[in-house]
């Protein structure tokens, strides 16, 4: 339960939200939302799983939120295996061992899927409406309250009114101008692979000069591969030709790989909008990846995500839950007190994996001390609190 919000929405005028979006972060801010007394209603677009990119790493903080939100048993019995051994590691070894609990809280990891059903399943459990299939096409302000059009599975239209909506619709929000879309930047991809001699538990950072993969395995002995990689305009290639890229710049992966098998297509995801500051708002709150997206590396995003019900609740606690401005404002002081300046290392680092000389100064100093590594960790993940 989120600590001391238990009936809380009861004291606010504001009682009703509309959810958009049952990734991490929507399910955070109903779960919140709910269990501060509030109806929720959460529409999600997808009617069933398609498969997201994703590192399937929980940080300490996310699963300190998960704790908070009372969730963490659920995910647990989802599969969610504690990380009891990490390492990052450069093109060519040897790996240096990280410590990635903070403040006593263990990281975790999970498929991405068991995460989601598992976070929506409990928010049904807690009496938050859950509409799959149901996309907001748009949201028009009305006095004090929103006017949000939602089209069903069936693709039957209607209008619904809500005094406070969350937009947790991921990183290319409803709420953001629409912007052409580039054809160059950061792309993600990833697949699960078995028969690698890694044990349940264990992750495996690998970077190399433009870019880094990520390995986390899973209770089930199989492995995440999880990849980023910069493509220029008029570069973009299928995904195995970016792991085979991978492979040829990073020896010590080639090696961790040898005797693993694919078990999937490669599913890719890209050109990812980095940004460093919130997303301005008018009205909707911001949450997750909508109100910004940190680079995959840190390791946040899910943490950030889950993080939402939390701080959406302190905002309407500070500012009173009266006047909806008033809750956004509240919201986005909180939300940069705790996540800009993270977010600027983070894109810093990012920064220096797509230049080559950066690249080798970082890899000489950092990557070959464990200590240096543990001392960039509390800079990228807040406390599990
Ligand atoms: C390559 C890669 C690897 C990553 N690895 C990790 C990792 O290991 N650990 C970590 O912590 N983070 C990781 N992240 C970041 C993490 O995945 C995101 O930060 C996180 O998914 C954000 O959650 P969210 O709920 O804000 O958005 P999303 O997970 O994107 O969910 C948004 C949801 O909204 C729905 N939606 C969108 N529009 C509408 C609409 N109009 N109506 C209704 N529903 C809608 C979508 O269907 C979706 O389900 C990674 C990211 C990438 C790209």
């Amino acid at each position: 339960m989120v600590p001391g919000l238990a009936g809380r929405g009861k004291n606010f005028l504001i009682r009703e939200a509309l959810v958009v979006g049952g990734g991490p972060a929507g399910a955070s801010a109903a779960l919140a939302l709910r269990q501060g007394g509030f109806e929720v209603f959460l529409a999600e677009q997808r009617t069933h799983w398609t498969g997201r990119v994703c590192g399937a790493f929980l940080a300490p903080e996310a699963v300190g939120h998960l704790s908070a939100l009372t969730a963490l048993d659920a995910v647990r019995a989802a599969g969610a295996v504690e990380v009891t051994a990490a390492e990052v590691v450069g093109p060519s070894g040897p790996p240096s061992p990280v410590d990635v609990r903070l403040e006593g809280r263990m990281a975790m990891a999970l498929p991405r899927q068991a995460l989601e059903d598992s976070l929506l399943e409990y928010a049904r459990g807690a009496g938050v409406t859950v509409e799959m299939g149901t996309r907001v096409l748009a949201l028009l302000k009305d006095g004090p309250v929103w006017n949000a059009t939602l089209r069903d599975r069936q693709g039957h239209q209607a209008r619904r009114r809500f005094p406070l909506v969350v937009l947790a619709d991921g990183r290319f929000t409803i709420g953001s101008p629409a912007e052409a879309k580039p054809r160059a930047g950061w792309f993600g991809f990833n697949a699960i692979f078995t028969g690698l001699n890694r044990k349940p538990g264990s992750l495996t950072l690998h970077l190399y000069s433009g870019g880094y993969v990520g390995l986390a395995t899973f209770a089930d002995g199989s492995t995440n591969v999880c990849g980023l990689a910069w493509h220029e305009l008029g570069q973009l290639k299928p995904w195995e030709h970016a792991w085979e890229e991978a492979l040829d710049r990073s020896p010590a992966l080639a090696s961790g790989m040898r005797g693993g098998t694919r078990g999937e297509e490669w599913h890719g995801v890209g050109p990812l909008p980095f940004s460093e500051v919130i997303r301005p708002s008018e009205g909707p709150l911001l949450v997750g990846d909508a109100a910004a997206v940190g680079d995959p590396f840190m390791g946040e995003g899910i943490g950030r995500a889950l993080g939402a019900g939390p701080l959406l609740m302190r905002a309407l606690s500070e500012s009173g839950g009266t006047d909806p401005l008033k809750v956004l404002r509240a919201y986005e002081r909180i939300w940069t007190a705790r996540y800009t300046a993270r977010l600027r290392a983070g894109a810093g680092i990012h920064k220096s994996l797509q230049n080559r000389i950066a690249f080798l100064a970082a890899s000489l100093t950092i990557l070959k001390s464990p200590a240096r590594i543990a001392a960039l960790l509390p800079v990228f993940h807040g406390s599990p609190a």
